[in-house]
């Protein structure tokens, strides 16, 4: 079953509503029912308008993110808010301000628009409840409202809310980027753990889940942050497998399953002399082992388009590469010569230990 299925395209962004989101509108249909068929009629319609504000609000961010020359695949809809995903992270910290700053700024001048409509007698943060009567001045009075709350709790200095992109950008700044992602996110998930125990305190269940996801989205981006900048302290050159075993094209499956359970390496590469012909993959060989019981040579099944990286690029970058490619591994280069094999996992492995050394260093330092 897709649960979020897309509901509208604006140019190559597809604007995907999460299923759960229906929950939300029949609880706003049901506690507005009071009131009648027009009671439904406004509970639905103002839920619609809301996030249609959600969803301008996101478009801030995407329209200003692909000025800047980062693509946005999807906006996704969750009936605590909207998320925009970006294909790339901002490249300086005034892009990221940019980018975060653009979706607050959308309600800004949606809020603008509507005061004309709003009554003097009603609050800023007046949000209308079902002890009112439905009429077309409380809509716009309740988006109004509605409004200027995306933009004040937006602004919150929890990451990964825009305060807290903000907030992290201002910081790295004047700081490293790591440091800022820090400093930033252990704010966020302060932030997020009195939210938290507000919304659980007053009963309000859907900022109460908001606070976990601010909390948890914030811990695994610091973990991202420090896997980045870890990463591109080294070059792929100096975290290869030297001593790869690599077939021949005669080669056939029967001895690719014997080396892999004799020496525990899942990738191989494909030699004639010096040369790389393709890829060999425990999947692959699996795959075909599953499809044709004969035992096939390793140039009928090997992958030829495979990607290829210079010695020179940083873990962080192959990493990228291969994930951006949907591979798993990735052939070194230097110039036209191959020098071996690098995967995700090894670079998992690297990662670990790089993290390892340099948290012993900061020990002993
Ligand atoms: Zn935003």
């Amino acid at each position: 079953m897709n649960w979020t299925p897309t509901i509208l395209r604006i140019r190559d962004i597809s604007i995907k509503m999460h299923i759960t989101f229906l929950l939300l509108l029949a609880f706003e249909a049901w506690i507005w029912s009071t009131h009648g068929v027009t009671g439904i009629a406004f509970g639905i319609g103002l839920t619609v308008l809301l996030f249609t504000c959600v969803i301008l609000h996101e478009l801030g961010h995407a329209l200003v993110a692909r000025a800047l020359g980062i693509p946005v695949r999807e906006i996704l809809l969750l009936p605590i808010g909207g998320i925009a995903y970006l294909t790339k992270t901002p490249k300086t910290p005034r892009d990221e301000l940019l980018i975060a700053i653009a979706g607050p700024l959308v309600n800004v001048v949606i809020a603008l628009c509507l005061l004309p409509f709003v009554g003097t007698s009603s609050s800023i943060v007046d949000f209308p409840g079902p002890e009112s009567a439905p009429t077309v001045n409380l809509l716009l009075t309740g988006l109004y409202s509605a409004n200027i709350m995306l933009v004040l709790f937006n602004l919150l200095p929890a990451f990964p809310l825009d305060g807290g992109r903000i907030l992290r950008a201002a910081l790295a700044m004047v700081i490293s980027e790591r440091n800022a992602t820090t400093y930033a996110t252990v704010i966020g998930q302060g932030v997020a753990v009195v939210i938290g125990t507000i919304s659980v305190m007053s009963g309000q269940i859907f900022l109460a889940i908001t606070a976990l996801f601010i909390f948890f989205s914030a811990g695994s981006e610091r973990g991202e942050t420090r896997a980045r900048s870890l990463l591109v302290t080294r070059r792929v050159g100096d975290a290869y497998n030297h001593m790869a075993l690599s077939l021949s094209p005669a080669d056939r499956t029967s001895r690719v399953v014997d080396l892999i359970l004799t020496s525990y390496q899942p990738d191989f590469a494909v030699m004639q002399g010096n040369t790389i012909l393709g890829i060999v993959t425990r999947a692959h060989v699996l795959e075909a082992l599953a499809t044709e019981p004969v035992d096939q040579y390793v140039a009928a099944i090997m992958n030829r388009d495979f990607v290829r990286v210079p010695h020179t690029m940083t873990l962080d970058e192959v990493r990228m590469t291969i994930a951006a490619a949907s591979d798993e591994v990735a052939a070194v280069f230097n110039g036209k010569e191959y020098l071996g094999l690098v995967s995700l996992v090894d670079i998992d492995e690297a990662l670990a230990v790089i993290d390892y050394v340099d948290r012993n260093k900061s020990l002993t330092a």
